[in-house]
């Protein structure tokens, strides 16, 4: 067997393993999501709770203020009832009646505190819900990847074996060179190996078909003999197809 075609197995080799992971790297990205979504969901929440938590605390200060005012105008009240004169009733009236605007002023403030509580605590309430069902697809998801993994994981382990089994065949040239592309290239196939296409075999118009760029008659030929062989403008490995190999063949004949 030549050094492209021993190049090309352990390529189509690699070809499935990519295949393969591929498949498991969509199921984990997809759990991804999920994960950084309900981590911003949980955050958002968390700086809900705490805004929440710091009216609540301004809307008990204000409370306590206008608790004390009301004491005052209650004890205010009990001395206009004991008030002797009306210079001195007149005095307490307008001293009360200055406290109670003061206390209604802080009541007012106090309910629109609590009013903007209810809110955030009705939009904390969606995002648990929406936290809630973003765990149910997480879990979804982690279970998805899991089997991924677990359907793969015997054929992975097969084609590996296969793989060190065929690359313990291959030249060590040939092989550093054809790691040195999956190095460079790793998930792009076309930047490892690439079929000579055969456009016009009579014409000579071959090009390559990672770079489209024309290649002449002596890389199919050397193609033909099995040697390595690069496209001189990509640099990547060349191989022919099994069937333009027959037809070629054939034709010759
Ligand atoms: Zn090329």
């Amino acid at each position: 067997m030549s050094v492209t075609m021993q190049l090309l197995r352990v390529f189509r080799v690699d070809q499935q393993i990519r295949g393969l992971q591929s498949r498991l790297k969509t199921a984990q990205r997809f759990l991804d999501t999920q994960e950084r979504q309900l981590n911003d969901l949980s955050t958002r929440h968390a700086s809900l709770q705490s805004q929440i938590r710091q009216l609540s605390a301004s809307a008990a200060n204000i409370e306590g203020e206008a608790n004390q005012l009301q004491l005052r105008i209650d004890s205010l009240r009990e001395k206009m009832n004991t008030s002797r004169t009306n210079k001195e009733y007149q005095a307490l009236l307008v001293e009360v009646n200055t406290l109670k605007i003061d206390k209604g002023k802080l009541d007012e403030e106090a309910l629109g505190l609590m009013a903007k509580i209810e809110e955030l605590r009705a939009e904390a309430a969606q995002l648990e819900s929406q936290m809630s069902e973003r765990k149910g697809i997480r879990s979804v998801a982690a279970t998805e990847r899991d089997q991924r993994s677990g359907e793969i994981q015997d054929r992975l382990t097969e084609l590996q074996k296969q793989r060190e089994a065929i690359v313990a065949q291959v030249p060590a040239d040939a092989l550093a060179l054809y790691n040195e592309r999956l190095r460079k290239f790793g998930d792009n196939d076309e930047g490892v190996m690439a079929a000579i296409e055969l456009h016009d075999v009579r014409r000579h118009e071959f090009t390559c078909s990672a770079c489209q760029t024309h290649l002449p008659v002596q890389t199919l030929n050397a193609l033909l003999k099995g040697s390595l062989t690069r496209c001189a403008s990509c640099q990547v490995i060349l191989y022919i197809e099994e069937a333009d190999a027959e037809r070629l063949s054939a034709k010759q004949k």
